[in-house]
Order: structure tokens, then C-alpha cells, then sequence
């Protein structure tokens, strides 16, 4: 048995607070996606399945983590913005939770062997809650991705590749053209442009 947090289910290692993008003045939410992808490396921040797992069209949001109903101008606030899986999403809704960026961190969440999530701050606790994390759909499909995660990497090399890497359609950020950009040398720090520099060289995202 495996006595580290899941390679396949681990929560980033600090906090995300210090975005490495920046982008502002786009007047409609989804000219913020390419880099909200890469900013969240193209996982869903709540439970973090991957866009390499599904089909992915229509199955990621930009999501307002201070939902809109309450602070409508930070509807085209890059900050405001996560990237969240349909799912999560849905079950979110109007709801507040705590900023996932501060506090769904590997040091306030384990994900436990049987598929249960538990926090060790208050904040991550209640996200948990919010979020429906150990309700019994959730923890059966966190069960089936370590498995699956599990199994190829022992059987299956080319399958767990597949499905640890980053997509092939990485957005070339430096392509973009946002009406301004507050943290232009993100950029430098994109996917594309460490895979260009060969700094990508495993192509694992964990
Ligand atoms: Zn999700």
C-alpha cells in the first residue's frame, strides 16, 4: 500500500495566490480560458481531474469563485476566476467557499487510501463540506482514478503518460493580445513555453 498522498490526486504544494498570469480588459469571460488552462495546468481545482482523463469539450468551466450574484464587478476579474470542472461547478453554485487557491493545498488536504478527503484548517474542512468532497460518487470515482493511475503506471506505461501529461493543444500564451496584462512574465512561465525550452522534459503535471 501506498503511504504518500496520490500521485494521480495531489493538491498543489503552495499557495497559488501569486498568479503567473495576469490578463485584464477582455469583455467576455471565455477570452480568459487559454489562461486559466494553463494557470491551473489544465485540472479542475476542487477535485482536480484532468483534462486528459474525458473529452474535455464542455466539460470545464471558468468558474467565479466570488459567485457573481454578490460581487457582479468581479465578473471579468481575472482573480476571481478558477478553473473548476462542470461538476464541481454545478455543485458549488451560488455558494461561498473558500478561496481553493489559499487552502486546497496539499498541506491542509489528505486524500486518504479508501478515497475520503480530510482537512486540517477550518477553511479546507469546509470546502470539503461545501463541495460534497466524501459524498459516495466522489469518493468511489477518487477510488477508481488511483487505481486506474495506480495500475498503468506499473502495467501500462504509455496509458499513464497519457494520462499524467499536459494536453497536446497547450495555448501559446504569448500569442494572446489581452487589452492589458499585469503579469506579462508569466508567460516565460507558461507550458508552451517550458516545453518549448525543453524544461518539460518528463511532461508529467503532478
Ligand atoms: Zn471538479
Amino acid at each position: 500500500m501506498r503511504s504518500v498522498p496520490p500521485l494521480a490526486l495531489k493538491y498543489p504544494g503552495g499557495p497559488l495566490l501569486r498568479r503567473r498570469h495576469g490578463p485584464s480588459g477582455y469583455s467576455d469571460v471565455q477570452s480568459f480560458r487559454p489562461w486559466l488552462r494553463d494557470e491551473f495546468s489544465f485540472r479542475c481545482v476542487y477535485c482536480l481531474v484532468r483534462e486528459q482523463w474525458g473529452k474535455r469539450l464542455g466539460e470545464f468551466d471558468l468558474d467565479h469563485f466570488e459567485p457573481v450574484a454578490n460581487s457582479p464587478e468581479a465578473s471579468l476579474d481575472y482573480d476571481n476566476l478558477v478553473y473548476s470542472c462542470h461538476a464541481c461547478n454545478l455543485r458549488k453554485g451560488q455558494r461561498q467557499v473558500p478561496d481553493p487557491t489559499q487552502h486546497f493545498l496539499v498541506s491542509a488536504v489528505r486524500v486518504h487510501l479508501d478515497g475520503r478527503l480530510s482537512g486540517s484548517t477550518d477553511e479546507a474542512r469546509r470546502m470539503i463540506a461545501v463541495m460534497g468532497s466524501n459524498s459516495a460518487n466522489l469518493v468511489r470515482w477518487r477510488l477508481t482514478w488511483m487505481r486506474i493511475i495506480d495500475i498503468c503506471q506499473k502495467n501500462d506505461p504509455e496509458l499513464f503518460v497519457s494520462l499524467m501529461t499536459y494536453p497536446d493543444d497547450i495555448p501559446e500564451l504569448s500569442a494572446l493580445t489581452p487589452p492589458s496584462n499585469s503579469r506579462p512574465d508569466g508567460i516565460d512561465r507558461s507550458y508552451y513555453a517550458r516545453r518549448a525550452s525543453g524544461t518539460l522534459s518528463n511532461g508529467f503535471i503532478v
